[in-house]
C-alpha cells in the first residue's frame, strides 16, 4: 500500500498576515504530525503545479485572468499583497501560484490513483479552495481545487466522482463549481450558523447530485454520525470510481473558530467509515485536500489519525522533532507590520511591543511566529524559552510551537 502526501517546499510563498489563525504553520503542524508517526507506506512527495488553464476549466475566465494580475498595480494596491474579498482573503505575489500547486498535487493524487500505482493521497498544501466560487476568492480560497480536481478526474480518466466535504464551513465553492456536473456527487457536513450560511438541505443541484447537510452548535458526535450515515448510504448508491475528500479539521472541539465539537474519536470514527466504504465502492481510491483547521495541535494529532483511519490502520507516536517538516522557515507572513530590528545575541529572537509578541529570525528580520489572539499568553517567558532553544539548536521547530498552543490556546 503506497499512500503519496505533498507538500509545498516552501509552505511560505503564500503568505499569512500577522497574528492571523489561516498561517503556514498550519501545514508545518499537519506534516510534522504525519512525520511523527511510524505508519508504514506512506510517502512524502514534492507538489507540483498545474497549469493556469486547469483553473478555467469551471472558474470564469475573467476572473483567473484577474488573478493573474501583478499584485501592487491596482490604484492604492500595497506591492505585498492585495485584498479581495472584503479583508479576509489576501492574494500575494505567489498565492495564486501556490493555490495551482494544490491543484496540480491533486491531478497528479487522481492521474496515480486511477492507474493502481497508489492507493490514495493526502495532498497538504495551503491555501484551501473550497469557498471560491466561479468568480470570486472568499474565505482564504482563490480556486476550487477538489472541484476542479474532480472535473480532471472526470475528463481525463472518465470517472465517476464523489466529492466529500467535512470541514466546519460549508463547501459553497465546491457546490457552485458542481451545480451542473451530473455526473459528479457532492455531500457536505458544516455548521447551520457559521459563515458563508449557505448549504441548506434544499441546496440539491441541478441534477439533484448535491446532499448538503447542516448541523446545529454543539451537536457534536451523534448528529455528525448520523449525517455521514445518510451520506455514506447515497455514496454506495452513486457507486464512484474515485473520492475526493475536502478534509477540514476546524469542526474539532478545539478549534478556535468552531462550534460543531467533534471529538477526537468521532474524526477517527469519521475516517474509519470512509476508509470502509471507500474499498468497498472504489478499491479504496481516495484522494483528500487540506482545507480548513485552525488549532495547530488538532493538526498535528488529527491529520495523521485521518490518514490512519483511512487505510484501517494503527500507529505509534515516534519522534522525528528536526525532520524537514518541522522547520519554520522563509517569510511565513507578509512583510511591513513591524519593522525588523536586528539584535546581535540570539538567532531568534524574542520580541514584545504594543501587547504583541512574536519570534523573529535575526539574519534577514523576517517573522516567523506571531501568536494569534486565541493563543492567551500570560507572561513573556514561553516565547522567550522557544526563541532561545531555537537559537541553540539552529532552527525553530513547529514542534515547540504546537506545545505552546496545547497549552495556552
Ligand atoms: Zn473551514
Amino acid at each position: 500500500m503506497t499512500f503519496h502526501v505533498y507538500y509545498s517546499a516552501n509552505a511560505s510563498r503564500h503568505p499569512a498576515r500577522p497574528f492571523h489563525p489561516e498561517r503556514p504553520h498550519r501545514t508545518h503542524a499537519a506534516l510534522a504530525g504525519l512525520a511523527d508517526i511510524d505508519l508504514p507506506g506512506l510517502s512524502f512527495v514534492q507538489a507540483t503545479h498545474a497549469s493556469v488553464d486547469a483553473a478555467r476549466t469551471l472558474h470564469d475566465t475573467d476572473y483567473i485572468d484577474r488573478l493573474l494580475e501583478p499584485i501592487g498595480q491596482r490604484p492604492g494596491e500595497k506591492k505585498t499583497y492585495r485584498v479581495l474579498d472584503g479583508g479576509d482573503t489576501h492574494q500575494a505575489p505567489d498565492s495564486l501560484d501556490a493555490a495551482l500547486e494544490g491543484l496540480g498535487s491533486l491531478q497528479d493524487a487522481v492521474d496515480r490513483t486511477m492507474s493502481g500505482e497508489i492507493t490514495g493521497a493526502l495532498v497538504a498544501t495551503r491555501p484551501a479552495g473550497h469557498h471560491a466560487t466561479r468568480n470570486q476568492a472568499m474565505g482564504f480560497c482563490f480556486i476550487s481545487q477538489a472541484a476542479l480536481a474532480a472535473e480532471h478526474a472526470r475528463s481525463k480518466h472518465g470517472a465517476r466522482v464523489a466529492v466529500l466535504d467535512f470541514d466546519v464551513h460549508h463547501g459553497n465553492g465546491t457546490e457552485d463549481l458542481l451545480w451542473d456536473q451530473r455526473d459528479v456527487f457532492f455531500a457536505s457536513t458544516h455548521s447551520a450558523t457559521l459563515w458563508p450560511l449557505t448549504g441548506s438541505g434544499e441546496s440539491k443541484g441541478a441534477h439533484g447530485q448535491i446532499l448538503n447537510v447542516p448541523l446545529q452548535p454543539l451537536t457534536g458526535g451523534r448528529e455528525m454520525r448520523s449525517a455521514w450515515t445518510r451520506i455514506f448510504s447515497r455514496l454506495r448508491k452513486f457507486s464512484p470510481d474515485i473520492i475526493i475528500v475536502s478534509a477540514g479539521f476546524d469542526a474539532h472541539m478545539a478549534d478556535p473558530i468552531s462550534n460543531l465539537c467533534w471529538k477526537a474519536e468521532d474524526f477517527d470514527w469519521l475516517a474509519r467509515q470512509l476508509g470502509e466504504v471507500g474499498r468497498d465502492v472504489c478499491g479504496g481510491r481516495i484522494v483528500s485536500f487540506l482545507e480548513g483547521g485552525y488549532s495547530l495541535p488538532v493538526l498535528y494529532d488529527e491529520v495523521p489519525a485521518y490518514i490512519a483511519g483511512l487505510m484501517g490502520a494503527d500507529y505509534q507516536r515516534i519522534s522525528n522533532a528536526g525532520s524537514r517538516f518541522g522547520r519554520i522557515d522563509g517569510t511565513p507572513y507578509v512583510p511591513g507590520t513591524f519593522t525588523a530590528l536586528t539584535h546581535p545575541i540570539l538567532k531568534f529572537q524574542y520580541r514584545k511591543a504594543f501587547q504583541r509578541q512574536w519570534i523573529q529570525d535575526q539574519d534577514n528580520g523576517a517573522l516567523l511566529y506571531t501568536p494569534p489572539d486565541f493563543v492567551k499568553l500570560n507572561s513573556r517567558e514561553p516565547l522567550e524559552e522557544i526563541a532561545a532553544a531555537a537559537s541553540e539548536r539552529g532552527v525553530l521547530d513547529i514542534r515547540d510551537i504546537v506545545r505552546l498552543e496545547r497549552l495556552c490556546g
